[in-house]
């Protein structure tokens, strides 16, 4: 530095000089030496009467000024601070030592103060109150000189005590290390490092990179070497010392960063597993939403086939949870019920019952008869088919029910029993169904011990009715015959034709006299009645009865039929028109 400072001090010393030796042999200043001047670190300024005509761009800048323009017209002595008095003095009356240096101090425009040692000289060569004045900053000098043993001091502690490694390298070779230095080499004698080139502490893979790092003057990541020849991760830095020329002096300094190094990677590896386990859980997690989306749309998709399927099937089709809500009804049960749960009765009692039994368990589906009143009015016979339906464990959580219209099935079936029961022409049942429903009742009797009567009856000479007025005529004849019959009897009473114009009457819980008094009532009726002939006269008929009553507890329907013949073949006997019961007549 101070070198440095001296070279360049040179040219003004030189000028000075030449200036003191021009003085000597009358030197001439004119304008064009201040371009000369404005080389000199030093002030040099030219004075009229003590105020400045012209100034180097270093005395612009000891002044605390920014251009030479603010500095024209200002009197230098306006600088100097007021203790100075003496110095400015000599300005003010124009005078000035030319033979020493007046160490003084100023404060610039800049408001900064410096300690500069000022020196003047007479011009009389350019006007008789012209100076020119020099003056050289002498604070910095100062300071340097003051510290300069203290902070080298310091700084060989600094660096000493230092915990990175701290060589100074001489023309690539170490000169010093620090006790730290020694430390990281993996050594404790200076000797065993002193002496090494650059090269020698550093990995072969970075040692191109040395005079890079010296040109960089940053901080490098690096490998290093330890004297047992491992390896190890340094920050590095070598910064050039000031004093010498480039890259020649150096200061190199490293920091251990392994450990450092290794945590990161521990780190980094860690944050690797962690950012691809969390990758993989997202992937999985995205893949699930996915599977799960699908599942929705096949899940809705079925379910909205599902349902209109289910609404498709003409048959009223629902399902009831374990609560008994109806969950699901489809389109036809809609239109039987509406949309709420049809009104209680609606649905027949069996409904509640089969339910409970299917939520029990008791059974796994049922089914039945039954009728309902639907919404719009008016009957259906339906048959109600129900099946639980089970969850995955199989235990019964709802009922699905189906109904099915059988109101046609049903009228057709009661139509054809109908037939099969009854007798066409005349409405009463047919022999086959009269002895079916008389055995039963016969049985029904002996049973309870109820008393009970059988009435044979036949129409007296009709086979003349049927020759006079033809068989139509005798046709029309019965009918009216079964009417009588129909208007005299009870409906308890059962009543069937055995064939031709032979008819039967079964007169439950009726005793011999009950049964008497109903024939002779029904004789009467039917010999009262008139059927109109087509040529406008009339026709009568009369009747012949037979009355039958159980023997003994053996008495079956063929037995009372048998009496009630015989009781009907004495009453024919004795007259016809006439009621006849076995017994009576002591028989
Ligand atoms: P009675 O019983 O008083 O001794 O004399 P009857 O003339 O009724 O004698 P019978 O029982 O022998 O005659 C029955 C007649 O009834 C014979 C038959 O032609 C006639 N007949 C039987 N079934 C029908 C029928 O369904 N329609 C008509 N019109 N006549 C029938
Ligand atoms: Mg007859
Ligand atoms: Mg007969």
């Amino acid at each position: 530095m101070g070198n440095k400072g001296d070279t360049s001090m040179e040219p003004i010393a030189t000028i000075i000089d030449l200036a003191i030796e021009r003085r000597k042999r009358g030197p001439r200043f004119d304008g064009g030496m201040m371009q000369i001047l404005e080389v000199s670190r030093d002030l040099i300024c030219l004075c009229r009467a003590g105020a400045i005509t012209a100034i180097n761009g270093a005395g612009v800048r000891m002044l605390g000024g920014k251009s030479t323009e603010e500095m024209i017209g200002r009197r230098l002595a306006e600088f100097l601070i007021p203790e100075y008095g003496q110095v400015m003095d000599l300005f003010m009356s124009g005078m000035a030592s030319e033979d020493r240096a007046i160490p003084t101090r100023i404060i610039g425009l800049d408001r900064k103060t410096r300690d500069v040692e000022l020196q003047v000289f007479r011009a009389r060569e350019i006007a008789a109150d012209a100076t020119v004045v020099t003056g050289r900053d002498t604070s910095r000098e100062g300071k340097l000189a003051g510290s300069a043993h203290q902070s080298d001091t310091r700084f060989h502690l600094l660096v000493e005590n230092s915990v990175n490694l701290v060589c100074h390298v001489v023309a690539g070779t170490i000169r010093y290390v620090n006790k730290a230095g020694l430390d990281l080499l993996g050594t404790a004698e200076l000797e065993q490092v002193v002496g090494l080139r650059l090269e020698d502490i550093v990995h072969a893979d970075y040692a191109a990179l040395i005079d890079e790092i010296v040109r960089e003057d940053a901080v490098v990541p690096m490998r290093l070497m330890h004297r047992d020849g491992t390896a190890f991760d340094a920050l590095v830095r070598a910064t050039p010392l000031p004093s010498s020329a480039m890259g020649q002096e150096l200061m190199f300094e490293a920091r251990d960063i392994t450990s450092h190094n290794r945590a990161v990677s521990a780190l980094r590896r860690a944050n690797e597993t962690l950012e691809m386990r969390v990758a993989a859980r997202t992937r999985e997690l995205a893949e699930q939403r996915l599977r799960a989306e699908e599942m929705t749309l096949v899940a809705d998709a079925s379910r909205r086939f599902s349902e209109s399927l289910i609404d498709t099937i003409p048959s009223p089709v629902w399902f009831k949870d374990a609560l008994g809500r109806i969950q699901t009804r489809n389109r036809a049960f809609r239109n039987l019920f509406g949309d709420g749960d049809p009104a209680p009765g609606l649905l027949p009692l069996e409904d509640a019952v089969t339910d409970a039994e299917l939520l029990s368990g008791a059974c796994a589906e049922a089914s039945y008869e039954a009728s309902i009143l639907p919404r719009g009015g008016g009957r259906l016979d339906v048959l109600v088919l129900k099946s639980a339906f089970l969850d995955e464990e199989s235990r019964p959580v709802g009922v699905i029910g189906v109904l099915t219209d059988i109101t046609d099935r049903k009228a057709m079936e009661r139509e054809l029993r109908r037939l099969a029961t009854t007798d066409s022409l005349t409405g009463v049942f047919n022999r086959r169904h009269f002895l079916a429903a008389a055995a039963t009742e016969v049985e029904r009797a002996h049973r309870y011990g109820s008393p009970l009567s059988v009435l044979m009856l036949d129409v007296d000479y009709f086979k003349r009715i049927n020759d006079t007025h033809g068989h139509a005529i005798g046709d029309e004849a019965l009918r009216r015959l079964a009417e009588c019959m129909r208007q005299t009897l009870r409906d308890i009473d059962i009543v069937g034709r055995l064939g031709g114009e032979e008819f039967a009457v079964l007169l439950p819980e009726t005793n011999r006299d009950g049964a008497l008094i109903t024939a002779e009532r029904l004789r009467l009726l039917i010999n009262q009645t008139q059927i109109t002939l087509p040529d406008g006269q009339t026709l009568e008929m009369t009747v012949s009865i037979g009355v039958a009553v159980p023997k003994g507890a053996e008495s079956s329907v063929e037995t009372l039929l048998a009496q009630a013949d015989r009781a009907l073949y004495t009453a024919k006997m004795q007259g016809r028109n006439q009621v006849f019961a076995e017994g009576v007549d002591g028989n």
